[in-house]
């Protein structure tokens, strides 16, 4: 077997045998007769010797989850994802929620505290049981943001009711609150602030 460190460049799968009315026949899970790599069907989950990969995504033995930085597709995002009940979302993808009294997560407007804070961005478009990025990195490549340091990457909940900006909201009673940072121009990582404050 090769060492972790070289990736095996030429995988030899081999199915492993299993035991049907006393008679062994090829299962679904495989193993590289080189590097001792398992694999569950094709190109699903990978288990080697150090590491998971869940498709693209890799889980480390240090107990790290490495999140793709920007998303190998437009709209696709990676980190904690969870399934919710959207009630409103009529600008799509990337669209900031909050979580109304009813559990139900509507479009976020930084006009009032009483449509904040952000606690997701939409994950797919329109209402009903949908995915939604509580923790992590979206790509939306219709976004053209701004980096670098200081306050230049910051992004908060817009006074446009479901849309995020860079633009910090100015007047009175409406609510600034940083939602993430933008990581490239078509890419966000969302870590919302669950400290905001309403402009005085
Ligand atoms: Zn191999």
């Amino acid at each position: 077997m090769s060492k972790e460190k070289s990736e095996c460049k030429l995988h030899k799968w081999i199915p492993l045998l299993g035991i049907d009315k006393k008679k062994s026949v090829p299962t679904s899970l495989f193993t590289c007769l080189k590097c001792g790599d398992l694999k569950v069907g094709t190109h699903t989950i990978k288990i080697s010797r150090y590491r998971l990969d869940m498709g693209e995504l890799p889980i480390n033995s240090v107990a790290g989850i490495k999140l793709m930085n920007n998303p190998t597709a437009d709209l696709t995002a990676s980190g904690l994802i969870m399934t919710a009940t959207v009630t409103t979302n009529a600008q799509g993808i990337g669209a900031p929620l909050y979580m109304a009294a009813n559990g139900q997560l509507y479009t976020a407007n930084a006009s009032a505290n009483t449509t904040s804070p952000c606690v997701a961005l939409a994950m797919e478009t329109g209402t009903g049981s949908k995915k939604v990025l509580v923790h992590g990195v979206l790509r939306v490549d219709a976004w053209n943001w701004t980096t670098g340091p200081g306050n230049a990457s910051l992004i908060y909940v817009s006074t446009s009711v479901g849309t995020l900006t860079q633009t910090q909201p100015s007047a009175t009673d409406q609510v600034i609150q940083a939602v993430g940072w933008a990581l490239t121009a078509d890419s966000v990582y969302f870590s919302p602030s669950m400290m905001y404050v309403t402009h005085a």
